[in-house]
């Protein structure tokens, strides 16, 4: 645990699965000002948790893009620090304990579902969705019979491992959202801890490594904020503390539509390359985040004095269709 447990402690927590884009900037760019407005330290983590999708390369780039846009951390993988290692990858054998103890406990339930049988259960007439437009899992598998399971593993059926939910509405304030209530059933009901392949799920990786971490206040985009009452619920069965909470509205294209992979053009890579400079970046996102009158180059350690989450809007950030243009014009 860190020495400083009162101060405040943030955290970048890239997942680096691709390169960072101009939300990503954003999302980085806020929660950097959130903590360092405030004296407080900041933690890179890498969330290299799923295998499947994270390659050495993008987390180089990714800390490479940070560190052209201005954003420094405390502890982080190339830095090291007191509750190092700071990629998931590296920390798995915490969270096979932390779930071996929901096991033990009896809060998890082995869920052989494929992916065709929940969209199925989905498609069921009283199915209900979840917040996020998902559909929550209505708890199929927790009642099963051991006979039913073994039948199950002598077919070679893989599953994975939920958490037994509680008919729970999670209440808490967020920074920039405001005041939330969302029941565990409108976050997507039993999430997954484990997948059937062996990954641990993010909720899980997360929760433990906010804690481990020490962090106090967790800034990210919106999102995530349907994640936020699962990891809460987490917390409280492994008696964990729970940082603060602040979801950003998010930063869309001139189409409304959510900066992604597609968005080649608006990555930092390519936005660098092409001569547009970090001040340029950080005075446009400092000046969409209300933080600056007009939109002129700046360090991003210029936008911490004043800063305020409680100051945000709420209303996503919708980027106009030249906005390489316009960054190219700023420098
Ligand atoms: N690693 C997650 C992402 O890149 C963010 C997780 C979080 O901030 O809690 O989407």
């Amino acid at each position: 645990m860190p020495s400083t447990q009162s101060a405040v402690r943030g955290r970048l927590a890239p997942s680096p699965t691709g390169q960072l884009h101009l939300g990503n900037a954003w999302a980085f760019l806020l929660a950097w000002l959130a903590a360092r407005a405030q004296g407080g330290q900041v933690v890179l983590r890498m969330e290299d948790i799923d295998p499947d999708r994270s390659r050495p390369d993008f987390a180089r780039e990714i800390m490479r893009d940070l560190r052209w846009l201005g954003l420094d951390w405390d502890e982080g993988p190339d830095l090291g620090g007191p509750c190092g290692p700071y990629e998931q990858g590296a920390r798995l054998g915490r969270y096979a304990e932390a779930l071996d103890a929901l096991d033990a406990a009896g809060r998890t339930y082995p869920c052989f579902c494929t992916r065709k049988e929940l969209r199925e259960l989905a498609g069921a007439p009283h199915a209900h969705v979840a917040g996020d437009g998902s559909p929550a899992y209505p708890g199929t598998c927790g009642r099963l019979t051991a006979a039913e399971r073994e039948e199950l593993l002598r077919q070679g059926r893989r599953a994975c491992l939920r958490l037994r939910c509680d008919d729970l509405s999670i209440v808490f304030d967020d920074a920039v959202a405001g005041p939330q209530r969302l029941t565990l059933e409108e976050c997507g009901g039993d999430f997954a801890l484990r997948r059937s392949d062996g990954v641990f799920a993010y909720q899980l990786a997360v929760v433990l490594d906010d804690a481990a971490m020490g962090i106090t206040q967790v800034v990210r985009g919106n999102d995530i904020l349907t994640s936020t009452p699962r990891q809460i619920f987490l917390q409280r069965l492994l008696g964990l503390p729970q940082p603060q909470y602040a979801h950003l509205p998010l930063v869309l294209d001139h189409q409304g539509e959510r900066l992604a992979k597609r968005h080649q053009s608006l990555t930092l890579a390519r936005l660098r390359d092409s001569g547009i400079g970090a001040g340029a970046v950080c005075g446009y996102l400092g000046w969409r985040a209300g933080l600056l009158d007009a939109p002129r180059p700046v360090a991003a350690a210029e936008l911490a004095s004043g800063f305020s989450l409680a100051a945000l809007r709420a209303e996503p950030v919708v980027l106009p269709e030249d906005i390489a243009r316009v960054l190219a014009g700023l420098g």
